[in-house]
């Protein structure tokens, strides 16, 4: 080993890795060259992995020449399995908690198993790295300066709606995952809720051999990603610029009105959004009424 990668690997050594803890580890989003030194360390001295995919993981764990029994960690157990997990951390075993890949917890299980760890009175340390929201964010440029990440959309059209219009003034650029059978779909509801002048970042297949990153506006979006089968293959971040500062009261309004109809009558909707405005109630009624009037059509 180079003396340099040496000195690293005893530095990551060097530091206190304290038993009965739950590591929370990255792992790569892609290029297997993508994780840190600290996190092998780590992978190598845990006595068992809390995985999303146990064998996705063994694979992974394979090019590192590292193997090591498992527990099965994923959407459906949660919570189940964290009982198996702490009870070997109160035997004081050491657990890595890894997903499919980037980062647990970040739209991938893990922050239930964080949870109940922290709720037994357990350590819970996590091990930074890579992650297709930072990765993404690192090349989007100034034009994103704070940032709200939401992940997946809901699938079904109306649902996502809903929740793009509760958004659509939310000041902060918004980070989406996509799966490549939905990207042109999503980008142009990103579009419809938002009006086609932001800026939208595509970023596709990070650190892989195909990846790419397009700039463009959210009316260019569909559009350019049609242009080329290619284009809408593999795994995907949407950033999309937030709303102008001087956003204009009434479209605020009716972001809010239109989730409250959702759920509530024109006259509710109108009574609680005045309530938490401040604006008139007669004012918010009025425009509740219009909205209702046109999704009924
Ligand atoms: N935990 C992961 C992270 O830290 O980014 C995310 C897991 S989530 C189940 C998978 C989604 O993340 C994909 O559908 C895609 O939207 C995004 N993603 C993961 N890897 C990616 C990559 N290499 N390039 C672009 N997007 C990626």
């Amino acid at each position: 080993m180079p003396a340099l990668m040496l000195q690293i690997s005893e530095l990551a050594a060097g530091q206190h890795y304290p038993t009965g803890a739950l590591y929370v580890v990255a792992t790569p989003i892609g290029n297997t060259a993508d994780i840190t030194v600290r996190a092998l360390h780590v992978l190598a001295l845990v006595d068992r992995i809390a995985a999303e995919d146990t064998r996705n993981t063994a694979q992974l764990l394979a090019r590192y020449g590292i193997s090591k029994p498992s527990i099965a960690v994923h959407e459906h157990n949660e919570r189940s399995a964290a009982e198996r997990v702490i009870e070997h951390l109160r035997h004081g075993e050491r657990i890595a908690c890894v997903s499919d890949a980037g980062t647990p917890g970040i739209s991938d299980p893990g922050a239930r198993l964080v949870d109940a760890v922290r709720e037994a009175g357990l350590p819970v340390i996590p091990l930074p790295g890579a992650s297709a929201l930072t990765t993404a964010l690192s090349a989007a440029g100034a034009w994103v300066s704070g940032f709200s990440f939401v992940g997946f959309l809901p699938t079904k059209a109306k649902q996502r709606a809903t929740q793009l219009r509760a958004l659509a003034n939310h000041p902060m650029a918004l980070v989406f995952y996509e799966a490549p059978h939905r990207i042109v779909e999503t980008t142009r509801a990103l579009g419809e809720a938002f009006g086609g002048g932001r800026q939208l970042l595509i970023a596709r297949e990070l650190t892989k051999l195909h990846e790419s990153l397009h700039r463009c506006t959210l009316a260019e979006g569909p559009t350019w990603l049609e242009g080329d089968a290619n284009r809408q293959r593999g795994e995907f971040v949407l950033v999309v610029e937030g709303a102008p500062e001087a956003q204009d009261a009434d479209d605020a309004h009716d972001a809010l009105l239109s989730t409250l109809l959702e759920e509530l009558s024109v006259k509710s909707a109108a009574r609680i959004a005045a309530t938490l405005t401040g604006a008139s109630r007669n004012a918010l009624y009025e425009r509740a009424l219009k909205l209702a009037k046109r999704d009924e059509q």
